[in-house]
């Protein structure tokens, strides 16, 4: 096994013996051979944090049938980009993900039916999340049996749904802010509320004033409307593949379960329902169940 680390890349390339060679290119593109191909890799963002969406892409040299990453025993398919005849991955590094190398698996099955693996080393660097100090109410913070019932029961709907996604990429080009507002409280932030740790910040909140129309970040369907103890008025959205974005603290929900929705549709307005102190949105993102800041999203440049 050997292998080849390029430092401003964050990543680096292992390829078995049997794989044949391995050849270091000088731009910011790697590349190894598999039998007759010549594969190139390339990763957004160059420094991958805890918390980042990331993109991979395989440029080979002859067609393939099948192209995977495989990431804790689950393998995520690429998709194929036939425009520039490549493969990507849209993934996601949980915020919660230690920071490390990681190793990771590329499996590809070549027109003759051939399969190979090629190791990756994908490197996460560590993110310095801040922490954020709330009073609110007691009542707002201690949850009776009752109510701890409910958030259980409305976790394990949501859950539900990230397994739900289909093999089939609905997001067309970038993702777009769901509307134009300052970022109040950034993703990942530590929170202590009335002196307790408690979860960490999974999304960003948006000032935005009540009934500010909120628009679908990309093409999707509707995957959940919901009003929940915490997220109040909610709007979760497959984009296919593993990837969702999420509008929590709505007034208004103005699509339904099924709905198809695209790039830029009003599918609700700004409000402070749930445990929201004001009227603002709280946005999230996941991607291959992993908790992912919105703003890495925006600033991948996908087809
Ligand atoms: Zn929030």
């Amino acid at each position: 096994m050997f292998r080849v680390i390029v430092p401003w890349e964050a990543m680096s390339i292992s390829v078995s013996p049997f794989i044949v060679s391995l050849i270091v290119t000088l731009s910011a593109v790697q590349a190894v051979a598999v039998d007759s191909n010549s594969i190139k890799v390339r990763v957004w963002p160059e420094r991958v944090q805890q918390g980042d969406a990331c993109l991979i892409q395989l440029i080979p040299d002859g067609p393939f049938t099948r192209v995977a990453l495989r990431w804790r025993k689950e393998a995520f398919p690429f998709h194929r980009e036939e425009a520039c005849d490549s493969y990507s991955l849209l993934f996601g590094i949980d915020l919660d993900e230690p920071a490390g190398k990681k190793k990771c698996q590329i499996v590809i099955q070549t027109s003759q039916g051939k399969a190979h693996d090629t190791a990756i080393n994908l490197e996460v660097t560590e993110k310095q999340f801040p922490t954020q100090y709330l009073v609110l109410p007691p009542e707002m913070v201690t949850l009776n049996s009752e109510i701890l019932e409910r958030v259980r029961r409305e976790k394990k709907a949501v859950q539900r749904i990230w397994k739900s996604s289909g093999p089939t990429k609905l997001w067309k080009s970038r993702f777009m802010m769901p509307l134009d507002g300052e970022v109040l409280s950034p993703f990942g932030v530590r929170r202590i509320i009335n002196k307790e740790r408690r979860n960490p910040h999974t999304g960003i909140d948006l000032r935005a004033k009540l009934a500010t129309p909120v628009l679908a970040s990309n093409e999707g369907i509707v995957a959940l409307t919901a009003e929940h103890f915490f997220a109040g008025k909610s709007v979760f959205l497959d984009h296919g593949m593993g990837v969702f974005t999420m509008y929590f603290h709505l007034s208004k929900i103005w699509v339904a379960e099924g709905d198809k929705v695209i790039r830029g549709q009003v599918i609700g307005l700004v409000g402070k329902t749930g445990r929201a102190t004001g009227p603002h949105l709280h946005w999230g993102v996941r991607i291959k169940n992993s908790r992912v800041d919105p703003l890495s999203l925006l600033r991948l440049k996908l087809e």
